[in-house]
């Protein structure tokens, strides 16, 4: 029976429909109960209403990570909403999150006092569940990971307390919650480091197929040398004939190179070397401010059925990447929309001694494929073609991923040694006893109970 005295809403409710949209439809949030929570109250009286009835509790904000979330069918769901969104102190340089604020609202705040914040190529993602699963940023190889740059996080627990963990405070469960796996309470607010960032090289330039070869192959053995004050992706880009997108990447797969330089000379050593190969179709890398970066990746910000996968690589050498290219380009028949190499390295690879549970990725580059049925390709044609890509680039796969770009519940996931797994776990059996956030940890980091 539903529970007057909270304002949970059930399945038929408008505000469940809210409550429980998500960004990727691949995975619909179908809880018992839900609730758009904008106080700590509110937060409060969905976990007592869920500990009555024996239910879980799931957390969730945008649904960017909906394919990949297990079944909430006895959960009830959080979606926070708090007002307020950001407060920015620019003085510390830091800026504090309230849940449910996008990365944009950051971005945006934080740039009039010519600073940026650690966010990655969609600035319509949450910034706590970004936060949380480690945040690989378009600044990543200068910054190393986004979850480095947390100086606090306040979150509801099982018991219903709201608690501030810091370096200071409760060191232990600050330490799990920064990319432990989830599942260990209701955040309501991050502090976040920011950084100063006025004159910033962005953007995207996209070739057609003819220089494919040679744009990845210079690409590639940049990324061998590069500095670490330019972070950029490398995309095969298969995009269907629709009007928002500019008329010049419709007509068969582009390559893209994308991305952030903190220095004009390190743009111009990546650049100038790509532009002399052939006149890209589409360029749009040029100065600007850290408002201006979100953009700049082109991702789509209109919710739609993502399939796809996540390996992070070691160095494939210019032998993995032409498989990948032969198995994703011209001719390849691949309904995968978008493949991308995220380059890493840098700060990236280093571990931080005051860092989380997940404080680095040592990976050469992430490699993420997706697909969309709406516009190519059954679901599991696009399954079947990323385990295809998934085989080929096998050699090099690390067996590690990155929390945050994993995208089936189905696709291998790998982001904490046995000992960091084992590790999460003492903690979350210490504030959840219950286990009544279990079910928001990811699988891999939940041990055998
Ligand atoms: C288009 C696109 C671009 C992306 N780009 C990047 C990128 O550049 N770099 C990168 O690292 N990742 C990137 N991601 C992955 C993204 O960081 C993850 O999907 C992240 O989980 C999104 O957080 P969210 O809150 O928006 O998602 P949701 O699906 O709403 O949440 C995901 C999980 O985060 C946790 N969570 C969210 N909010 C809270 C909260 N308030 N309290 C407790 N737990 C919470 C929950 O466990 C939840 O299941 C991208 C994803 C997409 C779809």
């Amino acid at each position: 029976m539903p529970d007057t005295t909270t304002p949970l809403a059930f399945p038929g409710d408008p505000a469940y429909a809210a409550a429980t949209s998500v960004y990727n439809l691949a995975g619909p949030a179908r809880p018992a109960a839900a609730l758009t929570a904008t106080s700590v109250a509110d937060i409060r009286a969905a976990i007592g209403y869920a500990s009555a009835r024996g239910h879980g509790v799931r957390v969730h904000t945008t649904g960017h990570s909906a394919g990949a979330a297990p079944s909430m069918a006895d959960a009830v769901l959080i979606r926070p909403r708090l007002p307020g969104g950001v407060e920015i102190d620019a003085d510390r340089r830091v800026a504090r999150v309230l849940a449910g604020t996008p990365w944009n609202d950051v971005v945006e705040a934080a740039a009039p006092h010519g600073l940026a914040a650690p966010h990655g190529t969609s600035g319509t993602v949450g910034a706590i569940g970004y936060l949380l699963h480690g945040g690989v940023s378009l600044y990543g190889r200068k910054l190393g990971l986004a979850a480095n740059h947390i100086r606090s996080v306040e979150l509801v627990t099982a018991d219903g307390v709201l608690r501030r963990v810091s370096a200071a405070e409760d060191p232990e469960l600050f330490w799990a919650v920064r990319g432990g796996g989830g599942g260990l309470g209701v955040v309501t607010a991050v502090e976040v480091g920011l950084f100063p960032a006025r004159d910033l090289v962005a953007g995207a330039a996209f070739w057609s197929w003819e220089h494919a070869e040679a744009v990845v192959g210079a690409w590639y053995d940049w990324t061998l040398r590069a500095p670490e004050e330019v972070s950029t992706s490398l995309r095969v880009m298969n995009l269907p004939d629709l009007p928002e997108i500019p008329p010049m990447l419709r007509n068969g797969p582009v390559v893209c190179v994308a991305g952030v330089a903190l220095t004009a000379s390190g743009a111009e050593e990546l650049l100038d070397p790509l532009r002399a190969i052939g006149e890209p179709v589409l360029d749009t890398w040029q100065k600007c401010g850290p408002e201006a970066v979100p953009d700049i990746h082109m991702d789509p910000d209109e919710p739609g059925t993502f399939i796809g996968d996540h390996m992070l690589l070691a160095d494939p050498g210019r032998e993995g990447i032409a498989a990948l290219l032969r198995l994703t380009g011209e001719g390849s028949g691949s309904p995968l929309i978008a493949v991308e190499l995220r380059q890493l390295g840098g700060r990236m690879g280093l571990a931080d001694p005051d860092g989380g549970a997940l404080d680095h990725l040592d990976a050469h580059l992430a490699y993420m494929g997706a697909g969309v049925p709406e516009l190519r390709g059954t679901r599991a044609e696009i399954t079947g073609h990323c385990d295809k890509v998934r085989a080929a680039l096998g050699p090099w796969d690390t067996g590690r991923t990155a929390p945050g770009f994993v995208k089936g519940l189905d696709r291998p996931r790998a982001h904490l040694s046995e000992a960091g797994i084992r590790a999460v776990e003492r903690v979350r059996a210490r504030v959840d006893p219950g286990g009544l956030f279990r079910g928001d940890a990811m699988p891999e980091t939940v041990t055998a109970s």
